[in-house]
């Protein structure tokens, strides 16, 4: 990031701005985030068996003081709570560590022992957690581990504090919501590639952490990079009020499914008088739609689960922690706080219909909707992870899909046909170029982007035209106030000057393809047949499970993949018997290892091979702010 550009006037004065407007005197959060502290880590890393830094203590260690020009305040101030780390108590009997992964694992005391709630990201930081508990509180047996909801940053730690072994005995608990497993390790198989390249910039792992370089993803400051594992619930959690008694402690659940995560649950401890609302109330305004990709999420159901929790628990509760961030203390604070989050969600999704029921499409909505003054100078309603904006557009996508109505919008032409007719029309690259200096110059760098998007996007060998785009992208950075947009477009800066950092971060596992059902593996063939290639082919393929029972026909014709979970009478082309974990080797291309560990073919093998011959993996470096 060296080459980045010195901060403009345009965006000194802005975040200027935001200090004079936003109330920097309300420093409960400061008081929360520190309340509590026992001990902090002693600094340096986290490293795998291999040596490979997993963590990093000291990579924030620039966050201090006040903001630089080159940082949004209110985003400085998110990152200077969430670079706290260390282990913290909720109440006497809960425990956090915070500040050792993107999300908080929390430890509840049993009568003889403790319940761990979601262990982190990765094997090593989880296990690293667990030492600085034990070390502080005890060795306490592990009696359950929950997992709130479906997603890798609150389960794949779980082998740093149990065994698969303690599972199957029945030694420890391992308690999530219906359709965790199912949910957890699907959304890799259909466009985990993409989004996991998209992630790399969202979430700006591969970026240097300085002042003019990442601050922060906001929900917290980084993901691990370490061993993601993965050991399925032993108890499945399906209705609200349900409850559990895990070695003494009475749990009672809320669902909340299809809310942040598809499968997702609050919890509520009686012994504690605390209430965990997972990550559906955090510091941040949420996603509705995170911006690595992903289906839109509900925020008329999300906001409904939030006041479903005020109203079950809020007269219980003293304490209310979650997933990410500091917890809040004191009956009035939390049902002021999930207030605010719950209407947050609310005014998004009512106003962004009122207006798209007047015309307004989502790119107009995003301009013009205003959250109401309570709600805009809520600390824990600010967009440092979702955003206002970005929300926007999320809902008018869920409820009318990407076309605005415009005919003109219809039938565009594909990014280089239209920026090569653009520059043309606009006099040539090098006027463009002015033009896009012009704007720079007033501060304007939004066109600026757009105009020189339309340079690199014509030819991509222009290099004026990409360094000024880059050092457009890192003004648009230096004024932001939400972390992941700023990711964005310092990682597209990144790349415009010739740095591609494909996908750096680890987004499967053995341990989770081992989870995945055959039907999600035959869906993971599906979606990587070429078409093209495979249009005249017509094969037929037997699979049997004989661990499972099972049997399946699959076909591929028309350049379509079908399975089809039956005895066909018809005979097939080849028939692979085999054991449900060495499918995913097929998938992988790997016959002779499947063969090696017991699979047997029969019949025409070249039928197989044909077909692994058609299958296109993704490219988890694909260009994205330069043309393919
Ligand atoms: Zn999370």
């Amino acid at each position: 990031m060296n080459s980045s550009a010195p901060v403009s006037e345009a965006v000194i004065q802005s975040n200027l701005k935001v200090l004079a407007t936003l109330p920097f005197a309300d420093t409960r959060d400061f008081e929360n985030a520190s309340r509590g502290l026992l001990a902090r880590h002693g600094g340096g890393t986290i490293t795998d068996d291999s040596g490979h830094v997993v963590w990093d203590f000291n990579r924030y260690d620039f966050l201090a003081g006040d903001a630089p020009a080159s940082v949004n305040p209110s985003l400085w101030r998110q990152g200077l709570l969430n670079c706290q780390q260390g282990l913290f108590e909720v109440v006497e009997g809960i425990y956090q560590v915070r500040g050792f992964d993107i999300a908080n694992i929390t430890f509840i005391e049993t009568d003889t022992g403790v319940v761990i709630m979601d262990p982190l990201t990765a094997a090593e930081t989880a296990r690293a957690a667990h030492a600085l508990y034990t070390e502080h509180r005890g060795p306490r047996p592990v009696k359950a581990v929950i997992y709130t909801h479906s997603h890798a940053d609150h389960f794949g730690g779980v082998k740093g504090v149990m065994t698969q072994e303690q599972a199957d005995s029945g030694e420890v608990l391992v308690i999530a919501p219906e359709g965790f497993t199912e949910h957890a390790v699907a959304e890799n198989v259909y466009a985990g590639t993409a989004m996991a390249r998209r992630a790399a910039y969202m979430y700006g792992a591969a970026l240097p952490a300085s002042a003019v370089g990442q601050v922060g993803a906001g929900l917290n400051q980084t993901l691990a990079t370490g061993s993601i594992t993965l050991i399925a619930p032993t108890v499945l959690i399906t209705t609200t009020g349900e409850t559990v008694n895990v070695d003494g402690l009475e749990i009672e659940f809320q669902m909340a499914p299809g809310s942040e995560a598809p499968a997702e649950m609050h919890f509520y401890l009686p012994k504690y008088r605390a209430l965990c609302m997972a990550e559906n109330a955090s510091h941040s305004l949420h996603n509705l739609l995170t911006l690595r990709g992903a289906l839109v999420r509900d925020p008329r159901v999300w906001a409904q689960y939030i006041s479903h929790a005020i109203e079950l628990f809020g007269d219980r509760t003293d304490v209310e922690f979650g997933a990410h961030h500091w917890p809040t203390w004191g009956q009035e604070e939390i049902r002021e706080f999930l207030t605010v989050q719950r209407d947050l969600y609310s005014y998004l999704h009512d106003q962004t219909l009122r207006m798209l029921n007047q015309g307004l499409t989502g790119i107009e909505i995003a301009e013009q909707i205003q959250l109401p003054p309570a709600l805009e100078n809520a600390w824990s309603a600010r967009g440092y992870y979702g955003s206002v904006s970005h929300n926007v557009k999320a809902i008018y996508q869920r409820y009318m899909g990407w076309f605005d109505g415009n005919p003109a919008h219809l039938w565009q032409h594909v990014p280089t046909e239209s920026a090569t007719r653009y520059v043309s029309a606009l006099g040539g690259a090098d006027r463009t170029i002015e033009l896009a200096h012009a704007a720079f110059a007033e501060g304007d760098f939004r066109w600026a982007a757009t105009l020189l998007d339309h340079v690199v996007f014509a030819d991509a060998s222009n290099m004026a035209a990409r360094e000024l785009l880059a050092k457009t992208y890192d003004q648009l950075a230096f004024g932001i106030e939400n972390a992941t947009w700023r990711n964005f477009y310092l990682s597209g800066a990144a790349e415009l000057r010739g740095e591609n950092f494909g996908t750096p971060t680890i987004a499967t596992s053995p341990d989770m393809i081992a989870q995945l059902e055959i039907t999600q593996v035959f869906d993971a063939i599906a979606i990587s047949v070429n078409g093209p290639q495979a249009w005249d082919l017509d094969l037929s393929m037997d699979w049997i499970f004989a661990d499972q029972g099972r049997q399946f026909r699959t076909t591929l014709k028309n350049g379509v993949f079908v399975a089809i979970e039956k005895k066909d009478s018809s005979p097939a082309q080849v028939t692979i018997t085999l054991a449900k974990p060495l499918l995913p080797l097929f998938l992988m291309g790997q016959i002779e290892r499947a063969t090696a560990a017991g699979a047997v073919i029969e019949g025409d093998a070249s039928v197989l091979a044909t077909l692994l011959g058609t299958l296109q993996p993704g490219n988890p470096a694909f260009a994205i702010v330069t043309p393919e």
